[in-house]
């Protein structure tokens, strides 16, 4: 596969390949599944972006666990204050679970720092969260992130669930968009 590509207007390069993702995401399973394994946890991935790592997470995890799935959209600056809007909520009891919040990516922070309280307010035994990747530079909102893949610069970046205008997740790989 080409190492760089077009999606819409702009160009990426590869940054992440899919070898080292799958290697990462196996470490990340082994050491979920070491600290979770008699508490039967409860997976949640946060859609669209966390749906390729979640199923690569929960399959690297080889422990007793359900899987869900949330969906909420963020929104910050001229269009809104920074809140989240639900648009699929639990369908189950989150009351004395152990809950692993899967996300794609950490950026300013906003989007945890809006939903954690809703979460919290349903009495779940534990939270923790798990990010395939993590923009340090980014965060305004300081989020304890128990499980990271990768801490990333600052760039933007598409693939393995990642969109740039809905294009892209599909990709195997994370790639990274070409300055200038
Ligand atoms: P936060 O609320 O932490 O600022 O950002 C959360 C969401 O912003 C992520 O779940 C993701 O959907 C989106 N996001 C942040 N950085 C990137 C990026 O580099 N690439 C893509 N495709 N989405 C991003
Ligand atoms: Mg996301």
């Amino acid at each position: 596969m080409s190492k760089t590509i077009q999606i819409h207007d702009k160009y990426f390069e590869l940054f992440i390949s899919e070898e080292k993702i799958k290697t990462r995401v196996q470490a990340l399973g082994a050491e979920i599944a070491q600290q979770y394994a008699d508490k039967n946890p409860l997976f949640v991935g946060i859609l669209n972006g966390a749906f390729l790592f979640t199923a690569d997470l929960v399959r690297a995890c080889p422990i007793k666990s359900e899987v869900t799935f949330l969906k909420v959209q963020s929104y910050e600056g001229l269009k809104s204050t920074g809140t989240v809007t639900t648009l699929l909520d639990f369908q189950q009891d989150i009351k004395d679970r152990h809950l692993i919040l899967v996300e794609d990516i950490i950026d300013t922070g906003t989007t945890f720092f809006h939903l954690l309280p809703t979460i919290q307010a349903k009495h779940p035994a534990s939270i923790a969260i798990a990010s395939l990747l993590r923009k340090p530079t980014a965060i305004k909102h300081p989020i304890t992130v128990d499980f990271v893949g990768f801490d990333i610069p600052n760039k933007f970046v598409i693939g393995y669930g990642l969109d740039y205008n809905e294009q892209a997740r599909n990709l195997p790989a994370i790639y990274k968009l070409i300055d200038g």
